[in-house]
């Protein structure tokens, strides 16, 4: 059996900037992952967008860590060389009545310290975006574009520089506490004993806290899985910032984003999935279309299939808000377990602030 202080479970962008985060400070972090190398699942599947934190309750941790990552993010972006443009968004009114909606996110943003939001007229949102339809918009600086890819494996290599292991085609199948560890058994038969445990399994998360024992419906802690679509398209070009329409309770909208190549991406829908499924069909194509064209001109002809990513949310179809659990289960009878659970977005633009929360909690 391998002994080993820190096991990280999970080498998606959290497990990844936690093991980063925890070398720097501890001996011996192992992170393990099933799949045979890093990022395989949400953490690739995603817009790329570091997020300026308008959306997200006052005082709530999404709020807290967005604006921290956010800054954490361009920072490390620049100083590692991995690719980045602080683009800016654009959040359009489309009509007059969803003005009321812009003013009320403006006015969330400010209440979250979101900084530089100015609420624009048509003829400056024509001047700075002549393809978009809008009757008003709220200008957001802050947001901007990233190469998750490239910043995933420097993630990876700077634990590595602090001597972390990531080991792949690791899957954990077991979990038993002992009086003052956890051994944690994987489906190649290997068994590590750990003596701080912490769970990034993303989408898998709900499994991990129930092997440790974690009564997940009764601590309303169930993960449901919220599938986003993407289309793209080659016939618009010369586009600046990112472009959202109003957000729904669910998630920000089908936007316009933006790759490092400049190329347009429609997405993500919304749609909650019982079945971990990427393939994508045509079957929500009319309802992209509807959206899309309602802030910008296009063909439905020119709206290819692109690719999809699920969201672990632990807000389901009839909930409000729920923000991002992490927390060390002490009071639950789990010492030394490190629970991070329902880390959908903002859970990329936060990955830096989120594993300084949890350095934080591991050391008080
Ligand atoms: C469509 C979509 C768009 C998004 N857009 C944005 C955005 O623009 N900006 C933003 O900030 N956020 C965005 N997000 C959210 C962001 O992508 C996630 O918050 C983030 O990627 C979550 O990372 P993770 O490491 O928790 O999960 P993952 O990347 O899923 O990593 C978890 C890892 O754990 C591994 N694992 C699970 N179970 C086990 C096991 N038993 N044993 C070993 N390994 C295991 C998995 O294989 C996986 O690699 C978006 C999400 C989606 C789905």
């Amino acid at each position: 059996m391998e002994k080993v202080n820190v096991l990280i479970i999970g080498a998606g962008v959290i497990g990844l900037a936690v093991g980063k985060a925890l070398s720097e400070e501890f001996e011996d972090v192992v992170i393990v992952e099933q799949e045979k190398s890093f990022g395989r699942h949400t953490s690739s599947r995603n817009s790329e967008v570091i997020h300026s934190g308008i959306y997200y309750p006052q005082n709530s941790l999404k709020a807290k860590l967005c604006l921290e990552g956010n800054e954490m993010l361009y920072d490390f972006a620049k100083t590692h060389n991995i690719t980045y443009k602080k683009t800016g968004k654009i959040v359009v009114a489309t009509s007059e009545e969803e003005l009321p909606s812009l003013i009320d996110l403006k006015e969330n943003g400010g209440k979250n310290n979101v900084s530089g939001l100015r609420i624009i007229d048509e003829s400056e949102c024509n001047k700075l975006e002549p393809q978009i339809l809008a009757v008003k918009g709220l200008l957001v600086p802050s947001s901007g574009i990233i190469d998750t890819h490239k910043l995933m494996q420097k993630l990876e290599s700077e634990s590595e520089k602090n001597d972390a292991f990531v080991v792949y085609d690791m899957k954990v199948i077991s979990i038993q506490k002992n009086e003052k560890t956890y051994i944690v058994e994987f489906s190649n038969e290997e068994i590590f004993e750990a003596n701080i445990l912490i769970n990034c399994a993303g989408l898998f998360c709900e499994d991990i806290a129930k092997m440790v024992g974690i009564e997940t419906i009764e601590n309303n802690l169930k993960i449901y899985w919220c599938k986003g679509e993407y289309y793209k398209t080659t016939k618009i070009k010369n586009i600046e910032h990112l472009i959202y329409p109003i957000p729904s309770s669910i998630s920000c909208g089908i936007h316009l984003s933006l790759n490092l190549a400049d190329e347009c991406r429609f997405g993500p829908n919304a749609n909650y999935v019982d079945k971990l499924n990427y393939a994508i069909t045509d079957k929500y194509k009319k309802k992209f279309f509807v959206s899309v064209k309602k802030y910008i001109e296009i063909d439905e002809e020119n709206l290819n299939m692109d690719d999809c990513g699920i969201r672990a949310k632990l807000q389901g179809p009839n909930d409000n808000f729920r923000d991002f659990y992490i927390k060390e289960e002490t009071e639950k009878g789990y010492s030394n377990f490190i629970n991070l659970m329902g880390i959908d977005s903002p859970g990329l633009t936060a990955c830096l602030s989120i594993a300084e929360e949890v350095k934080r909690i591991l050391s008080t």
